[in-house]
């Protein structure tokens, strides 16, 4: 089988041919039809994030070893299956959950391996998608997509399911209140396309472009606010009545995060998700006496993925603008990405 591998930071991804994997146990073997191509290759191919103040983390200091297949946003077909995975799954067109753990500790017991502490996520820690199959340790991570489109689908792997699980942070209070969205890019978007599909109050769309927030205004955001405005945070107070009880902040940065402290009411809840980076500082009172939640959320877990996926099933989601490119583009493609050429995201088709 042909993979594109990341051999060394910063330089092309080199194809490499090998055998296909002999199946042990519970593996299964999915032959990839579609593998997106996500930020977080980049940074994975780069060999390091920015975590802002001019600090970078080392990826080779968290057990990101070379070479590695990039490539977590799957969609494919179990075409094999090891001696204990049970044959009936053969044939099935799934999603990979790629947020993997050890599969043993307590955090994994519980079904949150997305958190586990020895992280096993196919395409950062083990090989991923941008290869003609991917090896899945257990028929349970290949969630069935019935008539989805692949493209679409390899995409609730990583965007979906990231705003799906922070979205269901915030419980049913969803249902009166609007959700506050801080930047609309793809995961903007993504949010409020969940948001809408949930049947839930709406949401507000806050960003510094005026472009997305236009888009946001078509796509149905109940109101779009300027993040870069003096009084962003009295626009956000007023638009939600008086302060708002649930921020997502998708960007993650110091101004994001303190507009969103600026901008809600007593006992609201902030969930952020971005990773732009820099460092918050919140007089402490405020946490108590607000009372305020701040909370974290990273990726999503599989329960996550398999309601996301019922979800689009059931009620549908609005469809984020696809190239498709042949798997040979792999390398291509990621630098389209960061010179920011791309409109839409690239899927590669194997
Ligand atoms: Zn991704
Ligand atoms: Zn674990």
């Amino acid at each position: 089988m042909r993979c594109y591998c990341v051999t060394k930071h910063n330089e092309p991804l080199v194809a490499v041919d090998t055998e296909t994997p002999t199946l042990e146990g519970t593996q299964v073997l999915v032959k990839v039809t579609r593998a997106g191509i996500c930020h977080t290759d980049l940074h994975l191919w780069e060999g390091s994030y920015n975590l802002g103040g001019g600090k970078r983390l080392d990826i080779s200091d968290r057990g990101i070893d070379l070479p590695l297949t990039l490539g977590h946003e799957i969609a494919g077909e179990v075409v094999a299956v090891g001696p204990d995975a049970g044959a009936s799954v053969v044939g099935t067109t799934c999603v990979v959950h790629p947020w993997l753990g050890c599969g043993e500790c307590d955090t994994c017991q519980r079904g949150q391996e997305n958190i586990c502490l020895k992280s096993a996520s196919i395409g950062v820690f083990r090989p991923g998608g941008y290869s003609e199959y991917v090896v899945v340790p257990d028929p349970k991570f290949c969630v069935d997509i019935g008539d989805i489109d692949p493209s679409q689908a390899a995409l609730l792997a990583c965007s979906g399911v990231t705003t799906y699980s922070a979205i269901r942070k915030f419980g049913e209070v969803l249902k009166d209140v609007p959700l506050v969205i801080i930047g609309a890019g793809g995961l903007g978007f993504m949010a409020l396309s969940i948001v809408q599909a949930m049947g839930f109050k709406g949401a507000i769309m806050v960003d510094l472009d005026q472009t997305k927030r236009d888009e946001a205004i078509r796509a149905g955001a109940l109101a779009a606010i300027d993040s870069g405005a003096d009084d962003a945070a009295e626009q956000i107070i007023a638009a939600t009545g008086g302060g708002a009880m649930a921020v997502l902040d998708l960007v993650g940065a110091e101004a994001t995060t303190s507009l969103a402290i600026a901008s809600v009411a007593r006992g609201a809840h902030i969930v952020i998700c971005g990773l732009y980076g820099g460092e918050l500082v919140v007089p402490l009172p405020y946490i108590p006496m607000r009372p305020l939640h701040i909370q974290g959320s990273w990726v999503g877990n599989l329960a996550e993925l398999r309601e996301l996926i019922g979800l689009v099933r059931d009620r549908g989601l609005r469809t984020v603008p696809v190239v498709e490119r042949p798997l040979e583009t792999a390398f291509d493609s990621l630098m389209d990405l960061k010179q920011g050429r791309l409109l839409g995201r690239v899927v590669l088709v194997p």
